[in-house]
């Protein structure tokens, strides 16, 4: 989001030159820079002891394919605590393990994900009132169910878990 407006005194902000990065919308006011802002978020795949796949029904998310766990991270929170809240609060799963696996940068939303490989033992889900469904699906089957977008989280998430797989990497513990 580009600031039109100062947030903190409402002055309309003008630009001026900020060194390498060129010209930024600039308060005199306040005598202050308001770079580009962009939600942060999480995306965490998460995965049990039988190689099943947490998928949720979000109808808000998507009314076509099943979602990984995701939210937004909030101020003063990391992006593995943030992951490990919302894997909790939507599912109500502890985690034995959790790897950051990288960042993507969510186009359509203008959103920067932090995506996450998680680890639980299977067990029933305590679900948030947010989410309608979750069912652990084996991953073979899994892939049926989310987008193929090349580049984008979920299969991405995905490939990195099948590598995880067929290599057999240890998962880091928490
Ligand atoms: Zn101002």
């Amino acid at each position: 989001m580009r600031y039109t407006y100062c947030p903190d005194c409402g002055t309309k902000l003008g630009f001026r030159q900020a060194g390498d990065d060129g010209l930024v919308p600039y308060c005199e006011s306040c005598e202050k820079y308001w770079f580009d802002s962009f939600h942060s978020c999480i995306i965490a795949m998460v995965v049990n002891e039988e190689n099943e796949i947490a998928l949720l029904d979000q109808a808000h998310l998507s009314t076509q394919f099943k979602t990984f766990v995701s939210g937004y991270i909030t101020p003063g929170e990391t992006a593995e605590e943030c992951a490990q809240r919302e894997i909790f609060e939507e599912l109500g799963l502890e985690l034995e393990s959790l790897e950051m696996t990288g960042t993507y940068w969510f186009e359509r939303r203008g959103q920067l994900m932090h995506c996450f490989l998680a680890k639980a033992k299977k067990q029933d889900f305590k679900l948030s009132c947010e989410i309608q469904g979750a069912q652990w699906v084996h991953y073979e089957e899994a892939i049926n169910y989310f987008p193929q977008r090349k580049g984008s989280a979920m299969p991405m998430l995905y490939e990195l878990y099948l590598k995880k797989l067929e290599e057999g990497q240890p998962w880091k513990p928490l």
